[in-house]
């Protein structure tokens, strides 16, 4: 049984939501770097204002100002020259803009020692990180963040003239324990959220499954009546002027007969072996990008269909006489009868229904059946 194109979530979306993502969080991490930057200057004309400014403007620009924000800048400019090169590989790519996150939030715990509250924004790129899903590239910016934070305090602690608060150690020591702490707690949630994804994709599958299976007819794992519709739908949705389009209808002749001289179980073997033979002269033509361009069903007790896209009649119909052929020629066990079949065969035209287009058929096969039956009948 040849199955239909899967419709989920591919792969290349999900990096495209990814590379959406990445490109955002750069954007936001220069936000932070231009609000700092912002932030500084009225900073300096407040403080210098009210006469409480630490050094004098001289100074601050190139502390406060020039400083932090030329190693912002660089480090954002590499970050995003970096992400741009190809050869760089997914999870280099990954840790780009958490390493980026790093250095600002290390410039604004070093340049601001004296704020301590702000030390404990060493943690927040790894809470973004959890974005990715990935314990391992949660687990390698934790193993970064720990040294740049020590890197940060030593960096505080060799400042000229600094004016430590009294709590300064108990603060420096807080945020240093808040890094493994709120490590072990992303990689908690992220192996939770990765388990009811994992959850979510494995019902998502059993319902494709499901949707497939009640598109099959049991007994000949050809596609049912539900199946052939579904299919016909999609053909005629899709359809444009100009394209080939083709269904046949076919009833076995006198199969009642064989079922009453013969048993219900040979009549099933009859039915079956029809179905293969329409699934092999599918599968004998080549398909295209669009899937096989035969498409057999069975939609009725001993009644089948063939769907023919994208060829002319003339091939349609010859697929159909070499399928007649085969069949009369079958021979099966316990059965001493030849078996053939009738068949109507029409083509599609623009505006028609499901309904219509498979009715013109149906007239087709009548015609067949009323001039004799072992017969294909090409509709007007
Ligand atoms: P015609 O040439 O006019 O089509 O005659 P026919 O006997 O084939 O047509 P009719 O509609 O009178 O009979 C169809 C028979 O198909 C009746 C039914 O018992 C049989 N049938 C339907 N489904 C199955 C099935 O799944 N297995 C078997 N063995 N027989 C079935
Ligand atoms: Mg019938
Ligand atoms: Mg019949």
């Amino acid at each position: 049984m040849k199955r239909e194109k899967n419709s989920r979530v591919t792969d290349a979306a999900y990096d495209e939501i990814l590379r959406e993502w990445q490109n955002g969080i750069y954007r936001i991490n220069l936000y932070i770097i231009l609000i700092t930057l912002c932030i500084e200057i009225v900073f300096m004309f407040i403080l210098n204002a009210k006469g409480t400014i630490s050094v004098p403007i001289p100074q601050y620009i190139p502390l406060y100002i020039l400083r932090p924000t030329l190693c912002n800048i660089a480090a954002f400019v590499l970050c995003v020259w970096l992400n741009k090169k190809d050869a760089i590989s997914h999870s280099i790519r990954a840790m780009l803009p958490l390493v980026l996150l790093t250095v600002i939030v290390s410039n604004l715990i070093v340049v601001h020692y004296v704020f301590t509250a702000l030390y404990a924004t060493i943690i927040v790129p790894i809470y973004v990180s959890s974005i990715y899903g990935n314990t391992g590239i949660t687990k390698k910016l934790f193993y970064l963040l720990m040294p740049v934070y020590v890197f940060d305090i030593v960096c505080i602690l060799l400042t000229p003239n600094k004016n430590l608060p009294s709590e300064f150690p108990y603060d420096v020591l807080v945020a240093f324990l808040m890094i493994p702490l709120s490590y072990l707690l992303v990689k908690n949630i992220v192996e939770y959220e990765n388990k009811k994804e994992q959850l979510i994709l494995t019902r998502s599958v059993e319902n494709d499954k499901l949707r497939e299976e009640i598109k099959v007819d049991g007994l000949t794992e050809i596609y049912n009546h539900t199946g052939l519709f579904e299919y016909l739908d999609d053909k005629i949705d899709h359809y444009k002027e100009g394209q080939q389009l083709m269904i046949s209808v076919l009833d076995i002749d006198f199969f009642k007969k064989v079922n009453d001289d013969f048993g219900h179980e040979a009549g099933n073997v009859v039915l079956k072996a029809l179905a293969k033979m329409m699934q092999t002269v599918s599968d004998e033509v080549l398909g295209n990008e669009e899937g096989q361009k035969v498409l057999p069903a069975r939609y009725g007790g001993e009644e089948f269909s063939l769907v023919f896209s994208d060829m002319d009649m003339q091939e349609a119909v010859s697929i159909l006489k070499k399928l007649h052929e085969r069949f009369a020629k079958q021979t099966y066990p316990g059965i001493n009868r030849k078996i053939t079949f009738s068949a109507g065969i029409a083509h599609y035209e623009q505006g028609m229904t499901d309904q219509m287009f498979f009715e013109k058929a149906d007239q087709a096969l009548y015609r067949a059946k009323n001039e004799g039956r072992n017969r294909i009948i090409i509709a007007e």
